[in-house]
């Protein structure tokens, strides 16, 4: 269909919208070109049915009514003919009688014609009088009859034009309903493109509504943008500031940095002659690092030799105080003679006054108190502490750490002092605390600062009571707790000579908390069966001991070696006052064992002092687990506890013999020895216990001091 503006502005109405969408015009003044715009889409079908009313009367005339008028006709003229109006043309069109009737009243208007020839026998015709024709007289018949023929043909002529005329308005009538059907087609056409037309305008209508809807979104956006556009604009004039500032500091730093620089070249150069410096140092480090190391060996060598110019078996004298309740000792009971240099020299002999009145003179009166002097290493008088006792040790400690066997005894009778000596007082006071903490404490603090010359210690300990000859774990924890059950000494392998204890707990230890949990589980597991004069943990040897392992990884050393400590059973020999019931008898069957072991260690001391090729361990358990403790270069260390008491005597005089013994069983002084015949390297090689990778300890311990 064509617009009425043209066929140059024949566009889809689609294409009106969308274009307008395209060329972003404002949609409010968008007119549509369409037939059917915004306002006439919203007709109905009716208007429709009356834009094209002209038409359809038109058409509707045409097929009903044959007696159009002439500017119907015409307008039917002015339609495309058809084929067959074409090859016939029409002709104009007169008036077409209505019926039959209106054909007289044509036939009464109609003028008259040249008269028609007067056939012969008729009458003329009478002439016309005031319009009307004349009545013929009755008896002109043949006039009549003229006047009938005349019509008649007229009427013939009259027939055949409305022949004509009727097969005309035949064809016109065809014509139109051809038209009819090709409008009624055209109507459906466009019917169909108004349904496209009102489709695509309805989608229109729904993208103008989405495109509504995007424009406020956008519009919205545009708002919130709007706004953040304005913060930006803020924080640019505050960046702006900002840098304002920060170029002003740049400026300022550029200028520092230009000292810095000038600063950092002299800096520079500096740095390069301090790592000259920091390299001849760390040449001077590490030569002084292996001067160190030497200077460490040098001095375990020369604190062994100290060691052993004191000797590897030394002897110690202590006499406890006389504790609350115990009768005070007439004096001079027990005396302390000083040193060669005076009473600033630390003692080292007892003299022991006993006044026995079983002896008398022959005058009856009582004999002269006997006096009995002893000398050792060193006596500590009743008031030594701890903390005394301890110093004098700590050396054979630092040699237990270099490498060195160590074994330290506490003898004497029951309540001498051995277990306070061993393992301290009772109340956790730590002035009284015993060798075993204050050893343990020693040995992890050197530990620790050896560390900072490469060598890495570890320490595992473990606890026995040998009680009749039967050795029994004190760690034991869980069912075997207070139970202790058997245990057995038995080398480590075949043809090892470690020894170690079957069925005991060997534990690692590395702070003085976890020793003091040992001591106590240890307590708690002691035995507490009860003896007419104590309790059995006076009749059984406590030996703790602790296999402490250094390694210098660095420089591949390696040293080995237990540190053992040993609370002796009480050494008083069975009263012979005591009536042998079955209490007793059992209290001789321990006596014997433990004056057994004790004069099994006696001799094994012996044995070793003299070089013999036997020494017998296997005498007892106490000698054979302390087996690689002895000997050797092992150092020896004996206590003698003694009572203070009177009452005590006889059996601080039968320790004091005993240890005595052990002490002259001491070998002769190393020191002239070596000073007489030099051979102190030879031997210090031999004694030496930094020993390589590999080689076992106890080989090493073959070689003697003596057998040099
Ligand atoms: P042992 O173990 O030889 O049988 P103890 O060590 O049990 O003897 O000592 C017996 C008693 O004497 C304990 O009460 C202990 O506290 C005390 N004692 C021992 N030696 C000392 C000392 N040097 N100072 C203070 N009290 C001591
Ligand atoms: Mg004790």
């Amino acid at each position: 269909m064509i617009g009425p503006c043209g066929p140059s502005e024949q566009r889809s109405p689609l294409l009106e919208v969308k274009g307008n969408v395209e060329l972003k015009r404002p949609l409010a003044k968008a007119t549509s070109r369409l037939p059917l715009s915004g306002r006439r889409l919203k007709r109905g079908p009716d208007q429709m049915e009356e834009a094209l009313e002209p038409e359809k009367k038109r058409t509707r005339g045409l097929g009903t009514r044959v007696t159009t008028t002439h500017p119907r006709a015409a307008a039917l003229n002015s339609a495309p003919q058809t084929q067959s109006q074409t090859a016939v043309p029409k002709p104009p069109r007169k008036p077409a009688p209505r019926c039959s009737t209106a054909v007289a009243p044509v036939l009464k208007t109609q003028k008259p014609g040249p008269a028609p020839a007067q056939r012969p026998g008729t009458t003329a015709a009478p002439p016309m009088v005031g319009g009307k024709k004349p009545k013929r007289p009755a008896w002109d018949l043949k006039g009549q009859l003229c006047d009938l023929n005349a019509e008649l043909k007229c009427c013939r002529e009259r027939k055949q034009v409305l022949d004509q005329e009727n097969q005309q308005l035949r064809d016109q009538l065809r014509e139109a309903q051809q038209q009819a059907s090709a409008l009624g087609a055209e109507r459906r056409t466009l019917e169909e493109e108004l349904a496209r037309v009102r489709a695509r305008a309805e989608q229109g209508q729904r993208e103008l509504g989405n495109l509504s809807a995007r424009v406020l979104e956008l519009e919205e956006r545009l708002g919130t943008q709007e706004g953040l556009v304005q913060e930006l604009q803020k924080e640019q004039l505050r960046l702006q500031e900002e840098r304002r500032g920060l170029a002003a500091r740049l400026g300022e730093q550029e200028r520092r940095l230009q000292t810095s620089e000038a600063s950092l070249s002299d800096s520079q150069e500096e740095v390069a002659s301090l790592r000259q410096e920091a390299a001849a140092r760390e040449a001077v480090l590490a030569e002084r690092e292996d001067r160190l190391h030497g200077l460490e060996m040098e001095r375990r060598r020369l604190h062994n030799q100290l060691q052993e110019l004191k000797g590897n078996i030394r002897v110690f004298c202590r006499v406890r105080p006389v504790l609350p309740g115990e009768s005070t000792p007439s004096p001079g009971f027990l005396q302390f003679p000083s040193g060669p240099c005076g009473p600033s020299d630390p003692p080292t002999r007892l003299s022991l006054t006993r006044s026995d009145e079983r002896r008398g003179t022959l005058s009856g009166a009582p004999a002269a108190p006997t006096r009995h002097d002893f000398s050792f290493d060193r006596v500590f008088p009743p008031g030594s502490g701890q903390d005394e006792v301890f110093e004098e040790i700590s050396m054979l400690v630092q040699s237990a750490l270099d490498g060195y066997p160590v074994c330290i005894f506490a003898y004497g009778q029951t309540g001498s002092g051995k277990t306070f000596t061993m393992e301290g007082g009772p109340g956790g006071d730590p002035q009284v605390e015993g060798l075993i903490p204050r050893a343990l404490r020693h040995l992890f603090s050197v530990a620790q600062e050896l560390s900072g010359q490469g060598w890495t210690y570890s320490f595992v300990a473990s606890y026995v009571e040998i009680y009749n000859e039967t050795v029994r774990d004190l760690l034991a924890t869980g069912t075997r707790k207070g139970q202790g059950g058997e245990c057995e000494i038995r080398r480590a392998g075949p043809g090892s000579e470690e020894l170690t204890v079957t069925n005991a707990r060997y534990v690692p230890v590395s702070c003085e908390r976890e020793v003091e949990a040992l001591l106590h589980l240890a307590r708690q597991n002691r035995a507490v069966a009860r003896t007419a004069q104590n309790e059995r943990s006076s009749r059984s040897h406590s030996v703790f001991q602790l296999q402490i392992s250094g390694e210098h990884a660095g420089r591949g050393l390696q040293c080995v070696a237990p540190l053992s400590l040993v609370d002796l059973a009480g050494s008083e020999r069975l009263d012979p006052g005591l009536a042998l019931g079955p209490g007793e008898r059992e209290r001789l069957r321990e006596t014997q064992a433990i004056n057994s072991s004790l004069s099994t260690l006696g001799l094994v001391i012996m044995a070793l002092s003299n070089k013999e090729a036997h020494v017998p361990y296997r005498n007892s358990k106490l000698t054979y687990l302390l087996q690689n403790s002895l000997g050797g270069s092992a150092k020896m260390l004996m206590f003698v506890n003694i009572s203070p008491l009177e009452e005590n005597v006889s059996e601080s005089l039968n320790s004091l013999r005993f240890a005595s013994k052990v002490r002259s069983l001491a070998s002769p002084s190393p020191s002239g020895f070596l000073l007489t015949i030099g051979f102190c390297t030879l031997v210090l090689r031999a004694s030496g216990t930094c020993i390589p990778k590999g080689c076992t300890f106890a080989r090493h311990l073959t070689v003697d001091f003596w057998g040099v």
